[in-house]
């Protein structure tokens, strides 16, 4: 047995399916993990000393590459000064600040501990705020796994939904309206049954949850103005694409205004930071200024907080994201052509650091044409990869991230790899 293959079994002894985080677990492409035991920049290397270069980057937080000196140096610092007071610090400060700076959108901003806790503060605020109770969110798009959000489609357009999770009542997600992604006819329809009821809209505004799905012209747009039409707030959730599609996330590169955005991932660093913010009258709504209750004993936790702050200031660095885009759009752009070379159905693109990988003639824009890629030859092109030191995410509905390590000899080895790979497959 392999060291990895031993570590999964020793793993499932005391953690349910050997992982702490379901995707982490290998089922939707077979095999065991890999146990990562290090990692520098672009790569990673497993418990068996393999190297690979690494496209999942922590779920996107990895932005700047693996232990970047700054960072770790950063996270060093703080923690000798202490690791949780459970009283407010200056950094809290600087980083609100560098949040409210970067984002036009943000006028107040509240630090929690992981994205799931940002989303479920924010719906709890639109409802607190609007004094209503449904939302509306779209099959595909995940915002962590807070009761409410665990719902897929029903079977009619505007009927409400399923859940997606065991122990999650019906009477639960009574209020969720789950509707189809990029189709603003399902949002206008589902306005005019329950406009005068519905607190919010929540979207990944780049969809990165079921592969890469981008927003058709006019989506963001269309929930704007019927959010603004019927007193229903728009919460973004950038969690993921927050400081990665882009400097100011997908607003900035749209000119959609959301009410409220929610962020995390690349905002830690690599550390557990969550973050809701947006119009200074709907912040002030949640405790202690107002009737909204929100709380965390670790919110704002220093060591996590340094991490944040370091890499948002590397992140500043003019050319950041032209850089970062340009060798995203490079992988990106070089997979079609080598599968198109190799004679295989497979496509990629991006956006600023993030891409999308659709074994499919063509770029997805719609939930029902993601669903329909070719599971399969992903994950004979998954195990290709893997096996010739590529790590990419274990699943076809993952979008990938590129980091600022990502040069360009790591970009060509990689493509030169898929090149053997999609030859075989
Ligand atoms: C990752 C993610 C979440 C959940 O964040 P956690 O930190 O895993 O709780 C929520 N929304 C989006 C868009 C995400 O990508």
């Amino acid at each position: 047995m392999t060291r990895n293959a031993e570590l999964f079994e020793r793993a499932c002894q005391s953690i349910p399916g050997g992982v702490n985080s379901p995707v982490r677990a290998f089922r939707s492409v077979g095999g065991a993990p890999r146990f990562i035991q290090r990692a520098q920049g672009a790569h990673v290397w497993d418990a068996e000393g393999n190297r690979y270069i690494d496209y999942v980057g922590s779920w996107g937080p990895a932005i700047l590459g693996h232990a970047h000196p700054d960072v770790i140096k950063a996270v060093q610092d703080a923690a000798t000064g202490g690791l949780s007071f459970g009283a407010p610090t200056l950094a809290e400060i600087e980083i609100a600040e560098a949040i409210v700076a970067r984002i036009p959108s943000i006028d107040k901003v509240r630090l929690v501990s992981s994205g799931t806790e940002a989303t479920m503060s924010a719906i709890r605020l639109a409802r607190g705020a609007t004094g209503r109770n449904k939302i509306v969110k779209f099959e595909g798009c995940y915002h962590g796994h807070a009761d409410s959000l665990l719902v897929k489609a029903g079977s009619g357009m505007l009927t409400f939904g399923n859940p997606t999770s065991a122990g999650v009542p019906p009477e639960f997600i009574q209020h969720t309206l789950v509707l189809d992604y990029n189709r603003i006819d399902a949002v206008e329809a589902a306005f005019a049954e329950y406009g005068h009821d519905i607190a919010c809209v929540i979207v990944e505004p780049v969809a990165g949850n079921m592969n890469l799905v981008k927003p058709v012209a006019g989506f963001l747009e269309g929930l704007r103005s019927l959010c603004s039409q019927h007193g229903a707030l728009l919460i973004f959730d950038e969690v993921m694409t927050g400081f990665r599609a882009g400097p100011q996330g997908v607003q900035g590169l749209t000119g959609v205004t959301p009410d409220l955005t929610t962020l995390a991932k690349v905002i830690g660093g690599g550390m557990p930071v969550g973050a809701f913010g947006g119009r200074a009258d709907i912040m002030e709504q949640i405790a202690p200024l107002g009737p909204v209750y929100q709380a965390g004993t670790l919110s704002g936790n220093p060591v996590a907080v340094a991490a944040g702050l370091a890499t948002l200031k590397l992140l500043a660095e003019p050319g950041f994201y032209d850089r970062l885009s340009a060798q995203t759009r490079k992988l990106a752009d070089g997979l079609t052509e080598r599968a198109r070379a190799a004679g295989v159905s497979m496509c990629a693109d991006s956006i600023g650091g993030m891409f999308g990988l659709y074994f499919s003639d063509s770029v997805p824009t719609l939930f029902d044409e993601v669903s329909r890629c070719d599971v399969e030859k992903f994950k004979k092109f998954f195990h290709g990869m893997l096996i010739h030191g590529v790590y990419l995410a274990p699943s076809a509905f993952e979008a990938g991230f590129v980091s600022a390590a990502h040069d360009d000899g790591v970009i060509q080895e990689t493509l030169d790899i898929a090149q053997q790979v999609l030859e075989k497959i």
